[in-house]
């Protein structure tokens, strides 16, 4: 199986039950290894971080995915629709060519964020919330269970500074697929072919220190990890500015990254070891390379 891979490849068999991530046995030949601390796949430390949109990836989470990529960690996105409902559409006709269009723009994304997976699911933009939260927790357990992360990160409840319903739902069901991809009693029918439950160690929200004016009140997640990403601004903005297709975003999208300063703020929501809970300033403390 080709190392990256941005689009689902499922998609075309409309099977929910193939495999998607390579074996852990898999040796790397991509980005990952460009770290400094470049180990076989098996080895290597893993972070997933499940979106609702293209752009998505950059936005909220670009700036740590491209970091712990240099330090040797491989990533991994899944986004869970094309994002074929935007208001802006890039020139696009029809739904169908939009999708198209943002699957190339999120490929381009990740490889200015070194995204060892990419991967845009084909749910429907706009409609998350519509969706049978069984089957949508069930293919993203199945992809835990696969790809092994030590860590996942997501959108809190509230759905990020935006509110967006489908940021919301892809909390949600990220979130069940977390707690549930450890469990020998949920799907127990993908344990089989030496698939095994897999306990992702810590469960990490996005969350920032301000909100929008002009936008409905919400409550956010208070930051538990401060990550300082430093030179990486520039890249996550770089990663931004490859969703052209979203262009009319950027002035507001520059104006929240100026408010949220060269920091990406996450809020610690699960973990296998509660008792050891403390400000933070690394996703990966704690964590057990095994
Ligand atoms: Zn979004």
């Amino acid at each position: 199986m080709a190392r990256n891979t941005y689009d689902d490849p499922r998609a075309e068999s409309g099977s929910l039950s193939r495999p998607i991530f390579a074996s852990q046995g898999d040796q790397l030949s991509g980005p990952a290894q460009l770290g400094s601390t470049a180990r076989y796949n098996r080895l290597m430390l893993r972070m997933m971080c499940i979106t609702a949109h293209p752009d998505d990836e950059a936005g909220g989470f670009g700036g740590s995915l491209r970091l712990y990529c240099d330090r040797g960690v491989e990533t991994s996105v899944i986004c869970l629709t094309p994002g074929q409902a935007a208001s802006h559409r890039g020139g696009a006709k029809t739904d169908q060519e939009l999708a198209a269009l943002r699957r190339k723009e999120f490929a381009a994304s990740c490889e200015i964020l070194q995204v060892g997976r990419g991967i845009v699911l084909d749910y429907p933009d706009g409609q998350l919330h519509r969706l049978d939260l069984y089957k949508v927790v069930y293919e993203l357990t199945l992809c835990i269970r696969e790809y092994r992360p030590h860590i996942l990160l997501t959108f809190a409840s509230e759905g990020g500074v935006t509110g967006h319903m489908d940021h919301s739902m892809a909390s949600v069901f990220a979130t069940l697929a977390y707690h549930w991809a450890g469990r020998n009693n949920r799907y127990p029918d993908q344990l089989k072919d030496g698939l095994t439950p897999h306990r992702v160690q810590k469960l990490y929200y996005g969350t920032a220190n301000f909100t929008l004016p002009d936008r409905p009140a919400i409550s956010l997640s208070p930051a538990t990890t401060i990550i300082e990403i430093g030179e990486y601004l520039d890249i996550k903005i770089q990663a931004f500015r490859a969703h052209a297709s979203q262009a009319p975003l950027f002035p507001l999208f520059e104006g929240h990254v100026a408010r949220r300063g060269r920091q990406e703020l996450f809020h610690l929501a699960a973990t296998m070891d509660p008792s050891t809970m403390t400000q933070e300033t690394d996703l990966f403390v704690g964590v057990k390379e095994k």
